[in-house]
């Protein structure tokens, strides 16, 4: 077999969470800074038909594509290294795998045959491995095995990676695996023997890896680098060293310098090319470690104890931040905390308020709460999807004066339904996969902080909602000072308010976060730490 692609697979060893998604994405990066073209895809071993379901402290955010596919969070990453967007086939769940393969079964695709995990389960994951290189539009795939080598769940990926490694030219695929090196503070030293041992385990399998990063806290010795690579089949400078980074920005920065790309690259037999272009990137990581000036915004969540709940969100404050010159320092505060008692105490020092998504009624009341110390007290404020809800329902009730004004979602009797549920998902029942998901165009109005920020009319965001702005109150909204400035050009629904009035009050239906790259961070954020900013400074 041949393909126009090479391909790339990225497994992980001896413990979870030590970044393969980092990894695979400041590959990437790097061989895109040298010109070619890549793609990143994650594949998820749990039942799950994708992450959408899951609640975020089980998996953190779940991020949206353009297509409207609910992914797991390291499509983030690889879009805001790569600044190209990512899709529904970037990220392929095992409850997918098996629904598909199902779903030909029901249907008489396999003729009376036994349909067992080999060869009908690996052959989907490969067919979805290689659709990705036969669209003829990357030189590489890379493709990320989620999970850690030895789980039972995983298997049948590395048993694909093994069939596939045989089915391709020797040059067109290759395989990194991500190790800890752990240090043992009692003898002093790094140990290899986890290395060795989940080595082992992949060869067991019939997958012997061509790089091994090893992540650790201390720089890797020259024997301890000979040892790796004698006992675990690697060549020398294919054992590259993983120290923990401050930012994950500087991540590519560090396998530059260990030469991760160039490694790669002679192994498949590709031309070095130039040296990565990685300038602007360099600029943006100077920007952000040289900070001139520094602004609290406070990020009102009700899962704040899992930070990678706002992941995207924070990261859109990383990039807005390195734009204004500016740290933002994020000052996660508990929405079920937050009460009319303790919220000057907890939001006085703060000079822009952010509101975060979410679902289900638990801690509302404290949402529409510093929904409304930010209107009354003039602090930029910015809400986004359950946020911009929250900040409607607060000026509903509060200078409206609407007897229970509420959203469907939480009171399905409120006399003041100000958000209700979307006319075409009323009649949804199933809830995987069937809210309005992805990119929806949004025609901005003439004199809005949206449309300074953006500097045009017409711009494309991505959603994830059942409910919206009821648009039998809009011109009452509008009288009384919150207006709708963004509308879906289609469905006339609102995606955007704004109090005039106020500094910066913005409230939008769609996520802006899933959209914020290192290359181009996202204008509304850069727009509202700003005036954030401005705010300190006055
Ligand atoms: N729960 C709200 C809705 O479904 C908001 C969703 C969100 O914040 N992503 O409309």
């Amino acid at each position: 077999m041949t393909s126009s692609s090479k391909f790339i697979f990225v497994t992980g060893g001896v413990t979870s969470s030590l970044g393969k998604g980092i990894i695979s994405a400041s590959l990437a990066k790097l061989l895109q800074a040298r010109g070619y073209s890549v793609t990143i895809q994650k594949f998820d071993p749990y039942i799950n038909v994708d992450p959408g379901t899951l609640n975020p402290y089980e998996h953190g955010e779940c991020y949206v594509t353009n297509d409207g596919a609910e992914t797991d969070l390291d499509l983030g990453h690889y879009e805001r290294f790569l600044n190209i967007p990512t899709s529904q086939a970037n990220n392929v769940t095992t409850g997918r795998i098996y629904s598909d393969v199902i779903q030909k079964e029901r249907r008489g695709d396999y003729l009376g045959k036994t349909v067992q995990v080999i060869p009908h389960i690996t052959n989907e994951i490969k067919r979805r491995i290689l659709i990705l290189g036969s669209s003829g539009k990357y030189d590489f795939v890379i493709t990320e095995i989620g999970g850690t080598i030895g789980d039972i769940e995983s298997q049948p990926y590395v048993e694909a990676v093994r069939q596939l490694r045989w089915e391709l030219e020797k040059h067109e695929s290759l395989v990194i695996h991500l190790t800890l090196v752990p240090f043992l503070r009692t003898s002093g030293e790094l140990k290899t023997k986890p290395t060795q041992h989940s080595v082992k385990e992949l060869l067991s399998m019939g997958v012997q890896p061509n790089i091994l990063v090893c992540r650790s806290e201390y720089p890797l010795s020259p024997e301890v680098r000979q040892k790796i690579a004698l006992f675990c089949n690697i060549k020398l400078e294919a054992v590259i060293e993983s120290l923990d980074a401050e930012s994950i920005y500087d991540v590519p920065l560090h396998m530059l310098s260990e030469k991760l790309d160039e490694v790669v690259l002679n192994r498949m037999k590709m031309p070095l090319g130039e040296k990565p272009e990685m300038k602007n990137w360099t600029n943006f990581l100077h920007r952000l470690k040289n900070p001139t000036q520094e602004v609290d915004i406070a990020l009102i969540g009700k899962y704040v104890e899992l930070k990678d709940s706002y992941l995207s969100i924070a990261e859109s404050f990383v990039h807005a931040g390195a734009a204004n010159g500016c740290k933002v320092n994020l000052k996660w505060v508990h929405s079920e905390e937050l009460n009319e008692h303790n919220v000057d105490f907890l939001l006085d020092y703060v000079q822009g308020i952010l509101i975060a998504p979410g679902f289900g009624e638990r801690g509302i009341e404290g949402k529409i709460e510093a929904a409304k110390y930010a209107r009354v007290n003039d602090i930029p404020f910015f809400g986004i999807c359950l946020g911009m809800q929250c900040a409607v329902i607060e000026f509903g009730r509060n200078v409206l004066k609407l007897p229970n004004a509420n959203s469907t979602e939480f009171d399905e009797d409120a006399e003041n339904k100000v958000i209700d549920i979307m006319e075409n998902q009323k009649k949804i029942i199933d809830m995987g996969g069937t809210m309005r998901l992805g990119a929806y165009d949004c025609t901005i109005k003439e004199d809005s902080n949206a449309l300074r920020a953006y500097r045009q009319h017409d711009i494309q965001e991505r959603h994830r909602h059942r409910f919206e702005f009821n648009s039998s109150y809009k011109s009452v909204y509008r009288e009384y000072g919150m207006t709708s400035v963004g509308i879906n050009p289609d469905s006339g629904l609102v995606e955007i308010i704004e109090i005039p009035e106020h500094t910066w009050y913005v409230g939008v239906q769609f996520h802006p976060e899933y959209r914020s790259t290192v290359t181009n961070p996202h204008p509304l954020f850069v727009d509202f730490v700003k005036s954030a900013l401005a705010k300190r400074n006055n």
